[in-house]
């Protein structure tokens, strides 16, 4: 078991920072997902704790020991990438085996180890088999008992799942959260996809050109989002932004855009005529003829089967509605939505970043 500990770390390749001045204290047994979008930065961050790549400042820590300087055997972590790395010549015991041949521990304890791995992973009737005679969920679990086979510190994974069909990548998402959770072990696990990383982080690190743009459960992330990047970047549909200004009516503080009139939470923080970005998740926004919060008129309705995204426009306002079907509102149709002023977030226009 480790603790991963991320000391102001960069990355410059050239002239550009690939990843800059990131620290982050991964908690022994934590599940941390690095998110963000291609090119955030990453694998360029994971590849520098694993020891392939070398920062060009900051400390990593495992378990407490500086190990910037270390070569990647020596860090007491494994790592599984996304393409597997098996090697197709070697039966799929052979496979799981191999960092421990390589490390030349006796051929019994070789045995004993695998045996229990590949029964961890139900592995065990696959032994004899090749690679190639694998699915790709099969191969990801090979390629993970061969991460597991040595009994590392932390696993660190780069995007695993991604060459899997949906639907098995949604299993696979389930076994290794059950996974995670029988072995107790730190997982520091990249990637791009939201839904991965909102089912199964203990904490996101969501990145954004090669800085943590902010680190939190996936539900303040979600709820609180620090910034309009980080609005933006979590939920499908994503949080409706747009460009309205705070105002006051007989006491009381409203945001007002195009079609866009709504009761704002008592708040000290600010004053009347503050240009603002609001934003309101889809699933907040309730179609509701007896409402005036929002007024406009429905652009396209789209069916998801068990819901539909209504899309609005409110003026020069464009809003997407989450509504369970039939919503029961077609295109060209005037209608009202009612919004809650505890699901209203502000940002500042010119920083993104979250006002109250
Ligand atoms: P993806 O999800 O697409 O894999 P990522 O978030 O993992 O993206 P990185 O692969 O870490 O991103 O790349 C971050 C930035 O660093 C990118 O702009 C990339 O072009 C650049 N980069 C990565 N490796 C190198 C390299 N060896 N030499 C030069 N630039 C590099």
């Amino acid at each position: 078991m480790a603790r991963l500990q991320i000391q102001a770390v960069s990355k410059k390749f050239d002239t550009d920072y690939a990843v800059r001045e990131v620290s982050l204290d991964i908690a022994d047994g934590e599940f941390m997902v690095l998110l963000g979008p291609s090119g955030c930065g990453k694998s360029t961050l994971l590849r520098m704790i694993a020891g392939l790549e070398e920062p060009s400042e900051g400390r990593i820590l495992v378990g407490g020991t500086d190990v910037t300087d270390a070569a990647p055997q020596r860090r007491d972590l494994a790592m599984v990438f996304q393409s597997y790395a098996l090697y197709p010549h070697l039966s799929v015991a052979k496979n799981i085996g191999f960092p421990l041949r390589a490390r030349r521990r006796p051929r019994a304890e070789i045995a004993e180890r695998v045996a229990e791995v590949s029964a961890t992973l139900e592995l065990s009737a696959l032994l004899d088999r090749r690679p190639v005679a694998l699915s790709g969920g099969q191969r990801q679990r090979v390629a993970l008992a061969r991460a597991m086979v040595r009994d590392p510190g932390a696993f660190l994974m780069d995007e695993p799942l991604s060459n899997l069909d949906a639907k098995l990548r949604s299993a696979t998402r389930a076994e290794l959260i059950a996974l995670h959770q029988r072995l107790g072990a730190t997982f520091l696990y990249v990637t791009h996809d939201q839904v991965e990383a909102m089912t199964m982080a203990s904490r996101i690190a969501l990145l954004n050109e090669g800085r943590v743009e902010q680190c939190g459960t996936p539900a303040e992330l979600y709820d609180q989002p620090r910034s309009t990047f980080v609005a933006g970047f979590l939920g499908a549909p994503p949080m409706n932004l747009f460009p309205a200004v705070v105002t006051a009516a007989e006491g009381a503080l409203r945001v007002t855009a195009d079609g866009v009139d709504a009761a704002l939470a008592i708040t000290d923080d600010l004053d009347a005529a503050t240009p603002v970005i609001a934003g309101i998740r889809p699933e907040r926004l309730r179609i509701d003829p007896a409402a005036n919060d929002v007024r406009g008129t429905v652009r396209m309705v789209e069916n998801l089967g068990s819901e539909e995204l209504v899309h609005l426009d409110a003026g020069a306002t464009s809003l997407c509605v989450r509504a369970a079907r039939p919503a029961g509102v077609a295109a060209g149709e005037n209608i009202t939505l009612r919004v809650d002023h505890a699901d209203i977030h502000l940002f500042d226009p010119d920083t993104g970043l979250r006002l109250t």
